[in-house]
């Protein structure tokens, strides 16, 4: 789960990390008073969970009270990459020497943690990374001895930072470990006029299963970049968006794993991974169906299925039922094993829709999907 730019800033502070004074508000009208409150002259800032509100025009210097408010209205109307603006954050404004950019964020790839960091911060800094790699460090971190000052001073030394940046490498590693953080972000990382390290923005990814993220911040609604995932998401569907052709649902994400592989040995690409779990009821199902076939990518529709405590036949019911509340555009192939399947391929070809196709192994039915996928003009 991604934080706002205030709880975030929250995080920083509490682990000693200099955060400029700020409050937050969903009210215009109380923007006004707010400014006032923090001396006058403030920055506005959008709260939205996605990046470049600066280049967005959701990060304003308003010099007056007044303006404050007329500032927070316009950008409490913004909508910024899909995020309509609901509260915004105005903060004491900082004079800034230099932006840095740092993080930790958890890579996958190379199975460890990575300090990224670089002395040239600020909303450019994708461009930097892009044009000038060498101008971002990126230095692995064992978990196991985490960033301790040496450490911190190496990261620091990489990425051209000043060496009071020393004392804020270190906080931010403990803000990733002690909140059960799988990224932290400053950018950026400023040096004030009078010499001071600050962090102006902040983004703070939580883990989902951390006990500490569902005891403080509860059941904040989850952020999905695609907006099929958001729609899966509010259907209570366990959805993740591929970028291939062939739709995928199946029960048990051992066995829709393995799907998205065999369609892949087939030469087609998956489209998603939907995992259905042991509810095949005609809801999840017509959900499913209506999710998949709303990307405009996905070709044919493969629907594999092993009956184990949840019966094929039971499955099968769910397909018919959904049949009449989706309309089905693209082919399907259903196969049904295990668990009274035999009474399930029943149901289906007594229903006998002519884009429904049976297959009885899972290799089969991959093969069938891919090929009607393959077959397909791409619309
Ligand atoms: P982002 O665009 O979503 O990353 O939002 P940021 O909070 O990083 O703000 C974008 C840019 O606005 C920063 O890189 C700063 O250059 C500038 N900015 C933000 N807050 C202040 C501030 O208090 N004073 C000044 N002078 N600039 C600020
Ligand atoms: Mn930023």
């Amino acid at each position: 789960m991604d934080l706002y730019e205030h709880q975030a800033r929250e995080l920083f502070a509490e682990h000693g990390i200099v955060v400029p004074r700020a409050e937050v508000t969903d009210s215009a009208a109380r923007a006004r008073g707010i400014a006032r409150g923090l001396g006058g002259r403030v920055v506005v800032k959008a709260q939205v969970r996605t990046g470049g509100r600066g280049k967005a025009g959701g990060v304003r210097l308003a010099p007056d009270p007044a303006a404050a408010e007329r500032t927070a209205r316009r950008i409490l109307g913004m909508e910024i990459n899909g995020h309509p603006v609901r509260a915004v954050m105005l903060a004491e404004p900082v004079d800034i020497d230099a932006e840095f950019y740092v993080s930790y964020v958890l890579d996958r790839a190379s199975g460890t943690f990575l300090a990224i960091a670089s002395a040239e911060g600020g909303t450019e800094i994708e461009e930097v990374a892009a044009a000038r790699p060498e101008a971002v460090a990126r230095i692995p971190v064992d978990p196991a001895e985490g960033v301790t000052a040496a450490k911190a001073a190496q990261i620091a030394d990489a990425a051209g930072l000043p060496p009071e940046a020393v004392d804020v490498l270190v906080r931010l590693w403990a803000v990733l470990t002690r909140e059960d953080a799988l990224l932290v972000e400053v950018n950026p990382l400023v040096r004030t006029t009078t010499g001071q390290l600050a962090a102006l923005d902040g983004k703070v990814t939580l883990d989902d299963n951390a006990r500490f993220r569902r005891e403080r911040w509860g059941a904040q609604e989850a952020t999905h970049d695609d907006p099929l995932e958001a729609e899966a998401a509010a259907k209570g569907l366990n959805y993740v968006k591929l970028d291939g052709e062939v739709g995928v649902i199946g029960n048990g994400a051992g066995l829709v794993m393995a799907t998205l592989d065999v369609v892949a040995g087939c030469g087609a690409r998956p489209a998603d991974f939907l995992d259905i779990g042991g509810g095949a009821s005609a809801r999840i199902m017509a959900d499913g169906l209506h999710v998949i076939l709303s990307d405009p990518a996905v070709r044919s529709v493969l629907v594999n299925v092993f009956g184990g405590i949840t019966a094929c036949d039971a499955v099968a019911d769910g397909i018919v039922q959904a049949l009449d509340r989706v309309h089905l555009t693209k082919p399907l192939v259903v196969r049904l094993d295990g668990n009274n399947a035999a009474r399930g391929r029943a149901l289906l070809d007594a229903r006998a829709h002519p884009l429904v196709h049976q297959a009885t192994t899972m290799d089969g039915a991959a093969q069938q999907a891919a090929a009607l996928a393959l077959a397909a003009n791409p619309s």
